[in-house]
């Protein structure tokens, strides 16, 4: 099959982070010489795979277990798929950590940053600053935070330092909500939290998908290092694999088998939410559309709100949304 407009989410074998935070479920390995070696030759395989689907519109989204953006091979994709005529987008999630002057080398308007602010790792002085430089390079740039109840604070004092043109996200600490033996979220909290992102209601649900219609895997497909594809990173089951040529057949909708899906790179794209749009032109990047404007999904977000699980939760647990 040709002429599909495609998002991929890559996570390759990488594992390591030159972070610890304490909230993360990911990088907890240290990579050896050859983990590494693994990891670079498997994304410059997908490099090579995204570069040969010239009749597709191709959008990447990197999603590693550990922090891609320090290792050159992830500098260099960025930079080579960016370059690519057939693809709109190429984008990392990343602790934003690395030296930047790589972005000056592919299509900045094409790079999407994905940065995740971590303030027991870096200064907010620092994260802005580096900020800044993408943004002066002209990479769409979202910033975001885990909302640790102890760190509200220094959130707000984020958003207070960066450009409102910057959509700062906030994701809920589900996790810490779920540990916690008193309500985790008070709705003071979730109003001042909601003032930095008027999204945040939206991430701090769990949202029932059991058998909801949902694009991952048929536009949006989770790929690993060997070329597995999944229809997301939230389903096990493989459907099919880019490099044996049964990747084509395997795109088509179904329904989700998950009870509930609790990341934002999972749930924007079940239909019932209808996030597309709200995000539309930064899905993967995470940039509302006309953001500094207000998000179309905060207009209805009044009739979900009782439906969150913002306080206690139990019950069906999702992974850990850490950035
Ligand atoms: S949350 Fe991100 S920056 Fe922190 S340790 Fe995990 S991978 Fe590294
Ligand atoms: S709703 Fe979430 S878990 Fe279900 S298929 Fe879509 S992305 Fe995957």
């Amino acid at each position: 099959m040709n002429g599909v407009d495609l998002s991929v989410l890559y996570r390759g074998p990488l594992e390591s982070c030159n972070y610890a935070c304490a909230y993360c479920p990911f990088a907890k390995k240290k990579d050896s010489r050859a983990d590494l070696a693994r990891d670079r030759a498997a994304l410059e395989r997908f490099v090579a795979w995204v570069g040969a689907r010239t009749n597709d519109r191709v959008s990447v989204l990197f999603t590693p277990w550990g922090e891609g953006l320090v290792r050159s091979w992830y500098r260099d994709a960025l930079v080579a798929l960016t370059q690519m005529p057939h693809v709109d987008k190429a984008a990392i999630q990343t602790n934003l950590s690395a030296r930047l002057d790589f972005a000056r080398d592919g299509v900045a308007s094409k790079l999407g940053i994905w940065a995740t602010f971590h303030p027991d790792w870096t200064t907010r002085d620092r994260f802005v600053a580096q900020v800044a430089r993408l943004v002066d390079l002209g990479a769409r740039v979202s910033c975001g935070v885990v909302a640790m109840r102890e760190n509200v604070r220094e959130i707000e004092l984020l958003r207070e330092a960066l450009p409102r043109a910057v959509y700062l996200w906030v994701n809920a600490a589900k996790s810490e909500a779920r540990r916690s033996q008193d309500v985790y979220y008070t709705p003071e909290l979730v109003a001042r939290l909601s003032a930095v992102d008027p999204l945040f209601e939206v991430n701090a649900a769990d949202h029932p998908s059991a058998g909801a219609s949902c694009r991952a895997g048929a536009s949006v497909v989770s790929v690993d290092g060997d070329g597995d594809v999944r229809r997301c990173h939230f389903v096990r089951e493989v459907i099919g694999n880019l490099y044996d040529g049964s990747f084509d057949a395997a795109l088509r909708e179904r329904p989700c088998p998950n009870a509930t899906c609790g990341c934002h790179i999972g749930y924007v794209h079940l239909d019932r939410l209808e996030l597309r749009a709200t995000f539309e032109g930064g899905v993967l990047e995470r940039i509302p559309a006309g953001w500094p404007a207000a998000p179309r999904a905060v207009a209805s977000r009044s009739a979900t709100r009782r439906a969150l699980p913002i306080a206690r939760v139990a019950g069906q647990s999702s992974r850990p949304d850490v950035r």
